[in-house]
């Protein structure tokens, strides 16, 4: 055995892991690749953790190591086959050496297309590979360049996210500079407010917000017409990331598990220390991944005027239960951090 081999055997037991620092949904695939992220990018909270599991990996690999074995890599690493401990450094330098060159596999993103606006065009693009947690690299379509220009890319800078039949409607139509999701039908912003509690199709994908600049939609398991049923479908609802986590104040991001439209929820409480009848309310808004990357990566920096002044004017879900008071489910406009201890 030498130490590629010890190296190889601890890889191997720390992607047997079973759980995940970063979180199950997270797009790296198991421990060794969050390790990777970590030496190769910023090292998180998490990294003392990544390290003493690391450390008692190598520790239980070098005491299972016959003398032979011992002695061998003792000589490979230049250090004295009866010092165990700088053995067992020396591997974890090693390890850590190969976390740091070895490319990083993420899962991918779920989705394959999106648009994003440069200067006065809509550029659309094709992923290719993700290259990052929030970077990928995509084949770039426009009116400048109908034949594609290779480049990386942020995520932040998407617009909207596109299903494959629009992207090649785009490109029937060459690539226009701006998208109108269909010549026959007119855009959801124009149509009257009274569709949205009208009798839509089961599987119709139904349209959640009013500001003609972003697109969010999601489909009626998650949108459906009525505020109370909306309140409902937020139930279920799949938890995908914790931003601000306050006793009286949360703010957290929930996606639809049926089309994997992604929400910002924001939660504000304020005790009644009198009847102990405490002031609840909520906000419920679709975001664009764009904009989801983006608040993931700012997490609890994120103050209260910044998440406040998201989404102007898009439909979003307010419940208000104010004390004393009955709760109200009702449609409102961007999203509002309410009062809150
Ligand atoms: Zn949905």
């Amino acid at each position: 055995m030498n130490i590629e081999a010890i190296l190889e055997n601890v890889v191997k037991t720390i992607r047997s892991i079973p759980a995940k620092l970063s979180g199950d949904d997270s797009p790296l695939g198991d421990p060794w690749e969050e390790i990777k992220d970590q030496a190769q990018h910023e090292m998180s909270f998490s990294w003392p953790a990544y390290l003493e599991t690391m450390k008692g990996i190598i520790e239980g690999t070098v005491d299972s190591l016959s003398q032979d074995d011992r002695t061998f890599i003792a000589a490979e690493m230049n250090v004295p086959p009866d010092n165990l401990e700088r053995l067992r450094q020396g591997i974890l330098k090693r390890l850590i050496a190969k976390a740091k060159r070895e490319k990083i596999r993420y899962a991918p993103f779920h989705f394959e297309y999106f648009r994003y606006s440069l200067e006065d065009m809509t550029v659309y693009a094709e992923v290719l590979q993700r290259t990052g947690l929030f970077t990928c690299e995509i084949m770039a379509y426009s009116g400048a360049a109908p034949s594609g220009e290779r480049g990386e890319v942020n995520t932040d800078i998407i617009e909207a996210t596109m299903p494959a039949d629009e992207f090649e409607q785009a490109r029937q139509r060459h690539w226009p500079d701006s998208w109108e999701r269909s010549r026959t039908t007119p855009p959801t912003a124009q149509r009257p407010a009274a569709e949205f509690t009208g009798d839509q199709g089961r599987h119709q994908p139904s349209a959640m917000m009013n500001d003609s600049t972003i697109s969010v939609s999601g489909c009626d398991h998650c949108c459906p017409p009525s505020a109370d049923a909306a309140w409902a479908a937020r139930a279920r609802l799949k938890h995908t990331a914790e931003l601000i986590d306050e006793s009286h104040y949360h703010v957290t991001m929930l996606a639809c598990q049926q089309c994997g439209q992604q929400f910002l929820s924001v939660f504000t409480e304020m005790i009644d220390w009198s009847a102990g009848d405490d002031a609840q309310y909520w906000t419920l808004m679709p975001v664009t991944e764009g904009e989801a990357a983006d608040l993931a990566r700012r997490g609890h920096e994120l103050t209260e005027a910044e998440i406040g002044s998201l989404g102007v004017g898009r439909q979003s879900l307010f419940r208000d239960y104010p004390s004393g008071k009955e709760p109200s489910v009702h449609w409102g406009t961007g999203t509002a951090v309410g009062p809150h201890d």
